[in-house]
């Protein structure tokens, strides 16, 4: 692994090695930018196959993670914490701890929580820290906030496509109905859409069927004959055996670093299908928290709907440079921070991170 290389080629600022013998906490935590101000991320409990999964994965998360804030007109970078959940030995301790570390770096690195992180965990790291950022209790719910935004960008890739925002008739397919998934197939039944979804635990495929979502096996979610596909769950779902089988024309949903590379970026272009990068589209709870942090304002209505304004410039982009939906949101989010003095390559690293 060359960790310090990787960090060149991504622009990271600082990547900690967290260790602790009594509790087996272990993992990473990765700052990508903290001179826009404080650095955002969540941290992800995962069974990574060995360090260097972990360690990139850490290194793309926060550096999408500074393109989401870049794009969202937030003041503030990017970093994620990455730990191996099957390494530890005794959890409320281990999180406690890994409070401890947070807390050392003084509050430029700003927590919340990703995959795999639980309530009891956010009680036990809180007894370790004061700077975990998550979404304050006064606003609505995380995954409302995303929900609402990732509308926005769907109704931006329609108008794309067929020169009309209108969702009214149109088949959505959602892959996972949690957190985000219900609350955004609820808007788009209120919306007058025909909304198929699945999900692996029952008790939510119960309560997604009760509003009316028609319920299809997690195995056949991409075969949907739909308009818009939206993953709602795991990243990496569009590896290139699901992409052959999607028939969709629209990818737009919140999952984090759904391709599992840029690479099938440029495969749904050159299939005819639009996707909408993640981190332009899932930035709504991002913006309602850290502005609520940053402002005390509660209304972010107009934040909110800028989301589909940037996917709209994102299309453009791509559309006038012939390149993915990718790249050019990547570009943007880069030309941002080269205008702002903070990067000068021009390579888009994350590639080269994907080819390791
Ligand atoms: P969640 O854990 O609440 O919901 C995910 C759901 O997906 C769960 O119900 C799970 O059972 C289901 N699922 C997992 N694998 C599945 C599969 N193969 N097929 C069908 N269902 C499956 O998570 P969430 O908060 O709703 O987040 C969803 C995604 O959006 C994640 O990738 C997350 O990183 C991303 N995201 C969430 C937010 C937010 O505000 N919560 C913000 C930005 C990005």
């Amino acid at each position: 692994m060359e960790l310090l290389d990787w960090m060149a080629r991504g622009g990271h600022e600082r990547v900690l090695a967290v260790q602790d013998s009594e509790s087996g906490l272990s993992g990473w935590i990765a700052l990508h930018n903290t001179r826009r101000g404080p650095a955002y991320g969540g941290i992800r409990m995962w069974r990574y196959r060995n360090e260097a999964e972990a360690a990139l994965d850490a290194l793309r998360l926060s550096q999408s993670m500074t393109y989401k804030c870049v794009l969202a007109g937030i003041a503030g970078g990017g970093a994620k914490t990455v730990i191996f959940a099957d390494r530890i030995k005794n959890r409320p301790l281990a999180m406690e701890k890994l409070g401890g570390f947070i807390e050392g770096l003084g509050g430029v690195y700003r927590c919340g929580p990703d995959v795999g992180f639980v309530e009891s965990d956010r009680l036990a790291l809180q007894k370790g820290t004061t700077h975990y950022a998550c979404h304050s209790q006064e606003l609505r719910p995380a995954g409302e906030a995303t929900a609402e935004g990732v509308e926005y960008g769907m109704r931006a890739a329609l108008d794309f496509l067929d020169g009309n925002s209108e969702l009214k008739g149109k088949k959505v397919a959602i892959q996972g109905l949690g957190s985000v998934g219900l609350p955004l197939a609820k808007r788009l039944l209120d919306n007058d859409c025909e909304v198929f979804g699945c999900d692996l635990n029952a008790n939510v495929v119960n309560a997604a069927e009760g509003l009316g979502v028609k319920i299809v096996e997690p195995a056949k979610v991409f075969e949907v004959e739909s308009d818009i596909f939206a993953p709602c769950a795991m990243g990496g779902v569009l590896h290139d055996l699901n992409l052959q089988r999607l028939r969709s024309r629209i990818v737009a949903g919140a999952a984090n670093n759904v391709l599992p590379s840029p690479e099938q970026a440029d495969q749904l272009r050159e299939r005819g299908v639009l996707y909408v990068p993640d981190f332009v589209l899932n930035s709504g709870a991002l913006i309602e928290g850290a502005g609520f942090e940053q402002t005390g304002r509660k209304n972010y209505e107009t934040e909110l709907r800028r989301i589909g304004a940037t996917v709209s410039a994102v299309f453009q982009r791509a559309d006038a440079a012939s390149c993915s939906t990718h790249d050019a949101a990547t570009g943007m989010a880069r030309d941002i921070l080269v205008q702002e003095n903070q990067i000068i390559e021009q390579e888009s690293p994350l590639k080269e991170f994907a080819q390791e």
